[in-house]
């Protein structure tokens, strides 16, 4: 800990909340910049909804939302289209503050004229969430998974899940929606930090009973009762991969621009709490993603009245400590040397035995006759790892969802200026010029309109007014309006696949052209 700054370079750092230091040139860092923003609830909601557009099969693990204040009006009319054409639908939704946490300001609706209105229009940001009224129940209870997820790289894309997670419990018997129960938070809402204050909360050593247990012990329970628990693993693992994979093209955007190719500074991973709810068919749904999951292997416990004491708690120790130790391993600087090292070792032997007289290198000398004071047990000693490689394990699957990722490139190569996030008008227009898209049916002053039109629409929702300009999503919905407009009868995901194509081969030629003309 360096409470008072931090002066020597370091291999690892692990900062507490999210990735800000503008001083770290080398090593890894434990935080992406702009995670803690991309997770969000409107962010998230945002960043799935463009992939739902695209990929709706695909992308059906999250419930339907609406982004509140802006979405209001849409929502409403949604919802009545919806009741209309099935009169049997009686639905419930859930109110979520953005930035929200905890189960903070979250509050159940039985029509949207029930959210809390100041004035007309809800004033606090937020998203409104088709609720999953079937939820799977165990001992009656209503229960959430916590699953830990590594992000070590983001180029190339590497994902690690934990193989195991927490199970949080509700306290009070499920229910399924009504009028007379929706304020029910102990019965509808599986927060931790909500459960503890029932006086029904079991905190339990046993992994298999209590509020929080393993989500091991849920499955050995599922397993037991004939569930088929290796397909629910495996869409567990599409849900993340999935779920990543819509956060990927702006978690680029977001590291050229702290950390911009070609200067010194650091790697980065970070450790990811996922949010899953399993409905009673057994399909996981997405509930949120956590920048900064609590890692932590206490709770406070009430010795006599008003006087409280940390103690462990075996069942978060069980999967976390897990968590943080194979993440370290998977990092570790020290393996990356052992492995340089043991190249250089071969490379001198095997020069030496060209030469035939021994001129290995003093380091390699000492390495090669080993340590002189005892060392630490090695990998051998640790236990197996509990963290998984799943990407890019099963990249093949999921390599036609990383479209937006293209798209994101193309944006990436217009910003210009390192440092920023945002395209101007000039970095739109030459987009459009190199990649010959304008033409006699979209003229240049079509292009500024449509520039204009989307970037104050964006702007407006005020989500960043640091800078100004085009954002990616902006980018993102003029690309697919262009796409739309070029490649008319296809399908979307078709149409947007086609214009990347097009966009890359257009500007391969013109890097082509460039190198020929540099030469000459
Ligand atoms: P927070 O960040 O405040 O914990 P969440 O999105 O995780 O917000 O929601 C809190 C709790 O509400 C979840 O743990 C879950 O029990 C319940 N919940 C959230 N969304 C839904 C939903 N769409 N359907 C059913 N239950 C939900």
């Amino acid at each position: 800990q360096f409470p008072l700054g931090r002066r020597l370079p370091c291999d690892i750092y692990w900062h507490g909340v999210s990735f800000r230091d503008s001083d770290i040139f080398s090593g890894q860092v434990n935080k992406f910049p702009g995670m803690t923003e991309m997770v969000r609830k409107i962010t998230l909601s945002r960043a799935v909804r463009t992939m739902q557009d695209l990929f709706p099969l695909e992308y059906n693990f999250y419930p339907r939302s609406w982004i509140l204040p802006e979405e209001f009006p849409l929502f409403v009319d949604e919802v009545r289209m919806l009741k209309d054409s099935d009169p049997s639908w009686k639905p419930t939704f859930i109110v979520k503050p953005d930035g929200g946490c905890q189960g903070d300001g979250i509050y159940l609706v039985r029509d949207p004229s029930d959210i809390r209105l100041a004035g007309t229009v809800p004033t606090r940001p937020a998203v409104v969430q088709e609720y999953i009224c079937k939820p799977l129940l165990v001992d009656k209870l209503k229960f959430d998974i916590r699953l830990y997820v590594l992000l070590k790289s983001l180029e190339p894309l590497e994902i690690y899940i934990a193989k195991d997670g927490l199970s949080r419990f509700c306290t009070e018997p499920y229910q399924e929606p009504t009028l007379k129960n929706l304020h029910q938070v102990f019965m509808h809402l599986t927060n931790y930090s909500l459960n503890i204050h029932s006086g029904n909360f079991i905190h339990s050593d046993d992994a298999n009973t209590g509020s929080k247990r393993t989500f091991s012990s849920i499955l050995c329970r599922l397993s037991s009762r004939g569930a088929d628990v290796k397909k629910l693993w495996s869409d567990i693992i599409s849900l993340v991969i999935k779920t990543i994979i819509a956060l990927t093209p702006e978690l680029k955007v977001y590291y050229q621009s702290d950390i911009p190719a070609g200067k010194p500074g650091p790697t980065c991973f970070q450790i990811l709490g996922f949010d899953i709810l399993l409905m009673k068919n057994l399909k996981p749904m997405l509930l949120e993603v956590n920048a900064n999951p609590s890692m932590r292997i206490e709770h406070e416990q009430e010795l006599s009245p008003g006087v409280f004491e940390n103690v462990p708690s075996p069942v978060d120790e069980e999967v976390k400590v897990a968590v943080i130790r194979d993440t370290l391993r998977l990092v570790d600087p020290q393996k990356k040397k052992r492995k340089d090292v043991q190249q250089s070792i071969d490379c001198c032997k095997s020069k030496a035995a060209i030469r035939s007289d021994c001129l290995m290198c003093c380091r390699c000398q000492a390495l090669e006759r080993g340590p002189e004071e005892p060392q630490p047990a090695g990998p051998a000693a640790l236990p197996s790892l509990c963290l998984k490689q799943v990407f890019p394990k099963y990249a093949k699957q999921f390599s036609y969802l990383r479209l937006l990722d293209r798209v994101a490139a193309l944006f990436i190569r217009f910003l210009g200026v390192k440092g920023t996030t945002k395209l101007g008008p000039t970095g739109f227009r030459t987009f459009i010029r190199n990649c010959k898209l304008s033409n006699s049916n979209f003229s240049m002053a079509s292009v500024d309109i449509l520039y204009i039109d989307i970037t104050r629409r964006w702007n407006s929702m005020g989500i960043d007014h640091k800078e100004s300009g085009m954002c990616l999503q902006a980018f993102v919905e003029a690309f697919f309006c262009l796409a739309q407009k070029k490649y008319k009868s296809l399908p979307l995901h078709e149409q947007v696949a086609s214009l990347v194509a097009f966009c890359e081969y257009q500007l391969a030629a013109l890097d082509e052209k460039r190198l020929v003309c540099g030469r000459g």
